[in-house]
């Protein structure tokens, strides 16, 4: 069944080239029971892997039933191992956080049965093998004994037709090793077939066939004269294989999930270290991007009140023309000749001047602003105390002012509730305060003057003798559209001033103008969201990495029973996706949290907006970057080599 032929294998360390085996040729029987003996390092453990599918000669060939093994891939190999071989090592190699029942079950769950029929065999095994009150116990609560007959169970879940036992009773006393031996020799009477290191010779004297080597080379290959013949030969219990392959892949996915989540709880606090910077990193995108949500559908909000029909007119070539403030071609003539074209409804001049503010024995210089009664809904100011002037008070050019918190702390530093109607001179105007805004409102804290509100008319009429205007408010006819509205205001000015000395504003380019510039704001918080990210992704790629290092050994078991490399890649990339996707829903959670403590008061004039797509996108992202920098230390895992990860304590 087995064949070696010239089989030679070497290793090299440095410059050292070992020579384990030497040109090896052996057959072995369907049903034989043999020993290897040997001195330590004479290579009988070389020989084991190589006949177990765990590793692979430097020269030579292996036949198994016939068929050369050279060319087999990883994936091959690994089938091999889980339809062919079981497993009995010296020190057991038991996964210490799986139950006996769990560390049998592993090699079915491997090849694919479905998890009734696999803990069926397993529970049945282990009745079997004495542990039928064991099976919840963890490898560190069994005896030495019990170990070594649990791991013989999990030889002979996938059926065991070949038993490859490496020293199996070396770490046992002499009663609990004769308990395996005999179990061996039961299994060969079934037509098992059985391959056992040893160095004890009563142990041999039980077996058909004692292969001695030495050196790399076989010294003896004796006959003991026994003759355990089989009784039946063992089938393949892979027979009642296979189940739809989505089942499979589903079953082994819930599998890896649950050793992940076993992995996690045994590292409570490296874990949840890990997951903060995952959860730093979402927290922090997700409320920013609400934060730019809610300011941008504050500021749209109050530019809507403005409606699609008006439009600001301003001095200046464009946006941002440092002369606009030398021209003064825009007059209060201008606005009255606008108000007479058809397409407009209406049109405000906002003037501003400098004038002496004076209350009782205190003066201040105040920037005196001439506006229409719809300018402060415009500008979205808000009122601390009083009311607003009407558009009765602009008709008639009412003598009313409304001052900001500056104006009303310094002319009214220790008497701020006598400001509501009392009468200040403005350039010696008498004017009665009628409101006062609040400080917070957008736009009153835009200059460090006092300012004060009156109706333009006022303004125009009673204190000015410079006409021109900082800006004209233009409200359009119903009917006309805002962009042919926009088209004949630019064309009736820039006849009267000859040139294009003015630029025009509506709530359209505002709007696009905010659009713009948040969408540049969201590039930029997009860019530090991502580096943040990064850097939680390289902490959750460094704890992988040392995750796969502290389980090589675990790695090495799960190959040794029949795992594939893609099962042992799938399980530190789920690991590391979970890690990942519960910061990110726990980052998520937190930004909810702020955005609850940060809306209602609105006391940093903050509002917070959280969109679904966002949250979205910020899990997404998580997963992601668990898929992106979990993928590293998963192949790393999955590219070791089974003996080596064995080896490794
Ligand atoms: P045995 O099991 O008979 O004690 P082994 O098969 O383990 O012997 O080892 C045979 C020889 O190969 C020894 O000299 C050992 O030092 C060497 N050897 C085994 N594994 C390795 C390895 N991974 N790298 C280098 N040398 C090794
Ligand atoms: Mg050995």
């Amino acid at each position: 069944m087995l064949e070696l032929h010239g089989v030679s294998r070497s290793y090299t360390t440095g410059d050292t080239v070992t020579e384990a085996l030497r040109n090896i040729h052996l057959t072995i029987r369907r049903g034989e029971m043999v020993a290897i003996m040997g001195p330590s390092g004479s290579g009988k453990s070389t020989l084991m892997n190589i006949l177990g599918c765990l590793d692979r000669p430097s020269q030579g060939h292996y036949l198994i039933a016939g068929q050369g093994t050279a060319d087999a891939s990883p994936e091959t190999l690994a089938a091999l191992r889980r339809e062919h071989f079981g497993f009995v090592f010296q020190r057991y190699h038991l996964l210490p956080k799986l139950t006996a029942l769990g560390n049998v079950e592993m090699p079915a769950l491997y090849a694919g049965h479905a998890p009734a029929v696999r803990r069926a065999r397993a529970t049945e095994l282990l009745e079997r093998l004495g542990l039928q009150a064991r099976e919840h116990h963890r490898p560190p609560q069994l005896s030495g004994g019990q170990q070594q007959r649990v791991s013989l169970a999990r030889a002979l879940v996938n059926g065991g037709e070949v038993i490859l036992a490496d020293e199996p009773t070396g770490a046992l006393d002499t009663a609990s090793g004769m308990q395996v031996l005999e179990l061996l020799q039961a299994l060969h009477a079934e037509g098992h077939t059985i391959i056992i290191v040893t160095h004890n010779p009563d142990i041999a004297a039980h077996t058909q066939r004692i292969i001695k080597i030495s050196d790399g080379r076989i010294v003896s290959d004796q006959s003991t004269g026994q003759h355990g013949v089989p009784r039946s030969l063992v089938r393949n219990n892979n027979a009642t294989l296979p189940r739809s392959a989505w089942w499979t892949v589903a079953d082994r996915f819930a599998n890896a999930l649950h050793m992940a989540l076993l992995a996690m709880a045994a590292h409570r606090l490296r874990t949840s270290l890990t997951m903060l910077g995952i959860i730093i990193g979402i927290a922090s995108v997700v409320s920013v991007v609400a934060i730019g949500q809610g300011t941008q559908r504050q500021v749209l909000a109050q530019i809507s009140e403005l409606g699609t029909n008006t439009m600001e007119i301003y001095p200046g070539k464009d946006f941002g023309d440092p002369y606009a403030a030398l021209i003064q071609t825009l007059t209060v003539a201008d606005v009255h000749a606008l108000a007479t074209q058809p397409y407009v409804d209406s049109a405000t001049p906002n003037v501003s001047l400098d004038v002496k503010a004076r209350y009782r024995q205190l003066t201040a210089q105040a920037q005196v602003s001439g506006v229409g009664a719809d300018f402060f809904r415009v500008r979205g100011l808000a009122l601390a105390d009083g009311r607003w002037f009407s558009n009765d008070d602009v008709q008639r050019a009412a003598q009313v002012a409304i001052i900001d918190q500056k104006t009303l702390s310094t002319l009214f530093p220790h008497r701020r509730g006598d400001a509501l109607n009392a009468v200040i001179l403005l350039g010696g105007l008498p004017t009665k305060v009628v409101g006062i805004l609040e400080s917070k409102s957008l736009g009153a804290t835009r200059n460090a003057n006092l300012t004060i509100y009156i109706p333009y008319t006022a303004a125009t009429t009673r204190i000015l003798g410079n006409q021109s205007l900082e800006s004209v408010i233009v409200r359009i006819s119903d009917r006309i559209s805002s962009k042919a509205a926009q088209q004949a205001v630019t064309q009736f000015l820039t006849r009267r001033h000859g040139v294009k000395d003015f630029y025009i504003f509506n709530a359209d380019q505002i709007r696009q103008a905010i659009t713009k510039t948040s969408a540049a704001l969201a590039m930029l918080i997009t860019a530090i969201a991502v580096i943040s990210l990064v850097v939680g992704g390289i902490g959750v790629m460094n704890i992988m990495l040392v995750s796969v290092t502290e389980r090589t050994q675990e790695i090495g078991v799960r190959m040794a029973v029949g795992a594939r490399p893609s099962d042992v890649m799938q399980q530190f990339l789920i690991e590391a996706v979970l890690v990942c996707v519960m910061g990110g829903i726990a980052g998520v959670a937190l930004a909810l949290v702020l955005g609850w403590m940060v809306t209602p008061g609105g006391s940093y004039g903050l509002r917070m907006v959280f969109s679904l797509p966002s949250m979205v996108a910020a899990f997404t992202c998580s997963m992601l970057i668990g898929l992106i920098f979990g993928f590293l230390p998963a192949r790393h895992a999955s590219r070791l080599d089974p003996v080596d990860a064995l080896a490794r304590e």
